[in-house]
């Protein structure tokens, strides 16, 4: 029984002790309300599975409340978990519950009516749902009184522009419809609260307020070479913590090295045979993807352009659920890169293959249907099974699976632990770069849409139950229909019930999350890379996020599992530090790239020159690495441009690598970073020390990116002599060779 159960139960009691026999007197339903379910009893979140049986309040994880669908409202009396607030009855009290919307956006109030004595129970939710407050013995005429004040000070219904939404506008238009907000389908000549767009940031321009749910960059950042480039610098620092990201190579710069690599494995070692998956950098939905044995069947070019692609070692033993593999989509929301917040739907699917799973042999590799579990790919199969059912079927829900695995004895909670920390990991892997694009289309001071997104993240669990990352996808898919074939060729969209349970409750949660009157949780956010760790996360009771005035609603779908576990994962954010010098000396509004003088600023800002390592080095190690990073772009014109236009923040976080390594020769890499970190970070709290008592006694003072660029002006020095160049680059391609990047097995099979 939920605390809200509990706590209204004691109240019912207390009022009988008085004297006010409610049994008799039937209900007095002024407004019926259907109360959710709590929230531990929703999800696959393991707080609240257990095997069936044990735990009756919390055997039901169907999620069947959640979500609902205009043909489906009734459908929720079947939710075994669900109770409704009539259930009350059955604890000897006979009452009927109104909930007064909150209407000024201070607090949800609950009145309990007891028939026929004109007295009330009323109370306070709590933004968790609990009832607080009680205020026993209040006229029925008086709490109206109230309520039409209150209406009179009814909050402006939230806006959406939902004009851009495309394929997510049924799902969208359903949760809209649940909250009460207002719908803005054509778009608005004034500023709506919340855009709603289909695909990138750029879909609607000129956005200028209220919130947006794409961030600038996320397509960019979550490609597949540039999501593996991401998780293998952390891979670097943290090869333990992020070793849920099958080992890659990126085609086709580290063609070579994948040869090279693979040919010595089989050599140590002749009863080693591999298999690797590529897949095409820009792909979605299983195009263009293949399995291959041996790196001369990789199919390098595209007519004359070598083909951009990421090639992993493909995991050969995955769990089975019916002899099919399949794999997890979850659906994450980053609420904000600033302070970051993550969010994890508690509910999520599963896609299942069509063709019985055999570990890859020379015959097998090219059945998808066996390997692939893209829906878009097995909804072309004879034997995929449409169900309406959570439970079986091609598509099931993630609570589904999780509930069915539980009751084979698997730990779940531990599953689910580690599906946690694995979201948590790679969002702080692609958090730096992202603050890069952020800054750059929404910089400081410029008015602008705050944003926000839901991703969908791919995840496989091996054999042994350890989940493994397939990819991050900036555009989930949020239909609600799938496509029948209605008469041989001809495919109609018809309305799929997994979908729509799972995918409204997501959005519409996230609007919660997202509602501009939400009064926002204090949030205490320690610096980024300070302090303990301890990755394992423990498993608390749920605090149920409602906002005050969602009475009706059920709890939310989304948990908030960052800055929840700050204090497990924040000693990973250190390229996010890395990023916030790159930022600090980017300068410019809208620039992304630091050019050869701003480099050099930062070196002498922070003090990093001296005389075994002088500004003509400096100079070369910039000139170095730029092309290097510039040789790594498909198009040769691009690259050239590049290697003029600047440094990246990839290519800024190896010229940081090497020159914590130079600097802190006998550390790890991991504690060479953090020295050269704390050490720039030291220098720049000194240097605006000075500038801040500059600044003061000269009224003109320039804002800081602009101070620090111009510091570097004076002096350009670009030129260096030849045989200094020469060791510096030595020097650089030494620290390159030694560098472990793909050389680690990141997962055993
Ligand atoms: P896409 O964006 O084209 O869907 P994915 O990376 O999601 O590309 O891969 C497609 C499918 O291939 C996945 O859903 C999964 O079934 C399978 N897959 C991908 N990577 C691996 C891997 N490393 N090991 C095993 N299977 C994989």
């Amino acid at each position: 029984m939920s605390d809200h159960y509990v706590k209204v139960k004691v109240q019912l009691e207390q009022m009988k002790s008085c004297g006010e026999d409610a049994e008799k007197e039937g209900v007095d339903a002024e407004e019926q309300l259907s109360v959710s379910s709590p929230p531990d009893s929703v999800s696959p979140d393991p707080t609240s599975i257990s095997v069936a049986g044990r735990d009756e309040s919390n055997t039901s994880i169907t999620c069947k409340h959640r979500g609902k669908s205009r043909s489906k409202q009734g459908k929720d009396d079947k939710n075994s978990s669900g109770k409704h607030i009539s259930d009350l009855s059955l604890h000897g009290s006979v009452v009927s519950a109104h909930v007064g919307k909150n209407l000024n956006g201070l607090g949800q109030e609950r009145t309990l009516h007891i028939k026929g004595t004109g007295k009330i129970l009323q109370g306070k939710s709590e933004t968790n749902g609990n009832f607080v407050t009680i205020h026993a013995s209040k006229s029925i005429q008086d709490t109206r009184r109230e309520d039409g004040f209150k209406l009179a000070r009814k909050r402006r219904p939230v806006t959406v522009d939902t004009s851009k939404a495309k394929t997510s506008l049924e799902a969208l238009k359903i949760s809209i419809k649940q909250l009460k907000w207002k719908e803005f389908p054509l778009g608005r000549r004034a500023a709506c609260d919340i855009y709603w767009h289909g695909v990138s940031f750029h879909d609607n321009e000129n956005i200028i307020s209220g919130q947006v749910n794409k961030f600038p960059g996320m397509i960019e950042m979550l490609r597949k070479i540039n999501m593996s480039r991401a998780v293998r610098t952390m891979q670097e620092l943290f090869p333990e913590e992020y070793n849920f990201y099958p080992r890659s190579w990126i085609l086709p710069e580290e063609y070579q090295q994948f040869s090279t690599q693979i040919r010595m494995v089989k050599e140590n070692d002749c009863t080693v045979n591999p298999t690797f998956i590529v897949k095409p950098d820009g792909g979605s939905q299983g195009d263009g993807i293949y399995l291959i044995r041996d790196p001369s069947d990789l199919k390098l070019m595209a007519g004359s352009q070598a083909k951009q692609a990421v090639v992993q070692e493909y995991i050969q033993k995955p769990l089975l659920i019916d002899k099919l593999k399949f794999d997890i989509r979850l659906y994450v929301l980053i609420k904000s890169l600033e302070p970051l917040e993550i969010y994890i739907a508690k509910e999520g699917l599963t896609r299942f293959c069509t063709e019985p799973y055999q570990e890859p042999s020379q015959k097998n590799l090219s059945h998808v249907f066996m390997h692939l579990t893209n829906y878009s790919l097995n909804v072309h199969s004879g034997n995929f099974v449409h169900s309406d059912s959570q439970s079986t079927g091609s598509k099931r829900t993630l609570s589904s699976v999780l509930y069915r695995l539980a009751a084979k004895g698997v730990d779940i909670k531990k599953v689910w632990s580690d599906i946690i920390a694995l979201v948590i990991k790679t969002v702080i892997a692609v958090v730096p770069e992202l603050k890069v694009y952020y800054q750059a289309d929404i910089p400081p001071g410029k008015p602008g849409p705050t944003c926000f997104q839901i991703l969908g993240f791919d995840i496989l669990l091996m054999k042994n139950l350890k989940p493994v990352l397939l990819e991050v996808n900036s555009n989930p898919s949020m239909r609600i229909e799938h496509e029948k074939e209605v008469a041989p060729g001809v495919f109609e969209y018809v309305p799929s019930p997994v979908d729509e349970e799972v995918k409204v409750g997501v959005i519409r949660d996230t609007l919660r999350l997202m509602d501009p009157g939400h009064k926002k949780p204090a949030i205490s956010q320690p610096r980024p890379g300070g302090s303990e760790h301890r990755e394992e996360i423990p498993i608390e009771a749920e605090t149920q996020e409602r906002s005050p005035d969602e009475g009706a609603l059920p709890s939310l779908c989304l948990k908030q599992v960052y800055p929840k576990y700050t204090k497990q994962f924040n000693y990973l954010r250190l390229v996010e530090r890395i990023a916030a010098l790159f930022i600090r000396f980017l300068g410019v509004k809208g620039n992304m790239r630091l050019g050869p003088t701003a480099f050099r600023t930062f070196i002498r800002t922070c003090k990093l020159s001296n005389s075994n390592f002088t500004m003509a080095s400096v100079d070369i190690l910039y000139i170095d690495i730029t092309r290097r990073w510039s040789g790594t772009m498909p198009d040769s014109r691009e690259a050239a441009t590049l290697c003029f236009s600047g440094m990246g923040l990839q290519a800024f976080v190896e010229a940081f690598f090497f020159l914590a390594g130079r600097r802190f020769k006998s550390l790890v890499l991991r504690e060479q970073v953090v020295s050269l970190l704390e050490l720039c970070e030291a220098q720049l709290q000194s240097q605006s020390g000075v500038e801040d008592r500059r600044s003061v006694s000269c009224s003109r003072a320039l804002p800081r990116a602009v101070k620090t660029q111009t510091l570097g002006l004076t002096n350009p020095q670009l030129g260096s002599p030849a045989p200094l160049r020469r060791a510096v680059s030595q020097d650089y391609r030494l620290h390159q060779r030694l560098k472990p990047r793909t050389l680690r097995a990141n997962v055993e099979n």
